[in-house]
């Protein structure tokens, strides 16, 4: 049985200051989201050096915090790299790994992906596997195949603890653009994810799957009204409270 709750969180990216961080989640705090959005798990992450602010602030509160990438190490001689064990000591429950942006700009295989998915559980934090096709490859007809071949490293990786990620479906034409995949666009492919982790595990089936790119407040409800879309990985929108409740509240 899958979640009945719809799982929304926010990418923070590289955007924020101390200050516009604590309007934001005096914003959030205000919208009430536990009353209003009853049916949306929430969670928001920021970057990494803004994890305690964020941990202060939102403790008791109904929103859960998570970071954007997690190391593959658990500590070490390893310049620059943040860990699973430091990122939970600030009560993370998530991490973002193999986000787009990783995998381009710096180089992120689709097995290292996978090995910072295996970190995370190891170390208590859900990893939130991003997966998806640029426009080339959606033009070429490639979509399942890069998305299956993406899959595969996490499913060959994780094993029985497949069942513990959360997907999240984000074609890299849709990420910033202003272009959203339409429904029927996104649940396809996310059908074909979930039978795929159907396929390898069958317990796997339950695992959520989010979409996203350039979700917003106008589209979300027809996005999370699909059979297979489990809630939404929003970036852009993320950083407007108004903006990012509308959407937990579409859920
Ligand atoms: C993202 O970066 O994860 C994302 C979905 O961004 P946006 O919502 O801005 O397209």
């Amino acid at each position: 049985m899958r979640a009945m709750k719809k799982l929304v969180v926010g990418n923070w990216k590289m955007h924020g200051s101390r200050a516009s961080n604590a309007e934001l989640i005096k914003g959030l705090l205000a919208a009430d989201l536990a009353a209003t959005a009853p049916k949306a798990d929430v969670a928001v992450c920021p970057p990494f050096v803004f994890l305690a602010d964020v941990a202060e602030a939102l403790k008791g509160s109904a929103i859960a915090w998570g970071s954007q990438d997690v190391s593959v190490q658990a500590q070490g001689a390893y310049t620059g790299e943040v860990s699973g064990p430091m990122v939970r000591e600030f009560g993370a429950k998530y991490a973002i790994v193999g986000h787009s942006e990783r995998r381009s700009y710096h180089l992120e295989s689709d097995q290292l992906v996978a090995d910072k998915a295996k970190a995370a559980l190891a170390h208590g934090l859900t990893p939130i596997v991003c997966v998806g096709e640029t426009l080339a490859e959606r033009e070429a007809g490639q979509t399942e195949a890069v998305v299956a071949r993406q899959m595969k490293a996490v499913i060959d990786t994780l094993g029985a603890q497949l069942v513990q990620v959360v997907v999240a479906y984000e074609p890299v034409w849709a990420i910033g653009t202003g272009k959203t995949a339409s429904p029927e666009q996104a649940q396809a492919v996310h059908a074909f994810l979930r039978a795929q982790l159907k396929a390898a595990l069958p317990e796997a089936a339950k695992v959520p799957l989010l979409y996203g790119g350039s979700v917003k407040p106008d589209n979300a409800a027809e996005l999370f009204a699909q059979a297979d879309i489990d809630g939404g990985l929003i970036g852009g929108a993320a950083l407007k409270a108004a903006d990012f409740a509308a959407i937990a509240r579409a859920a």
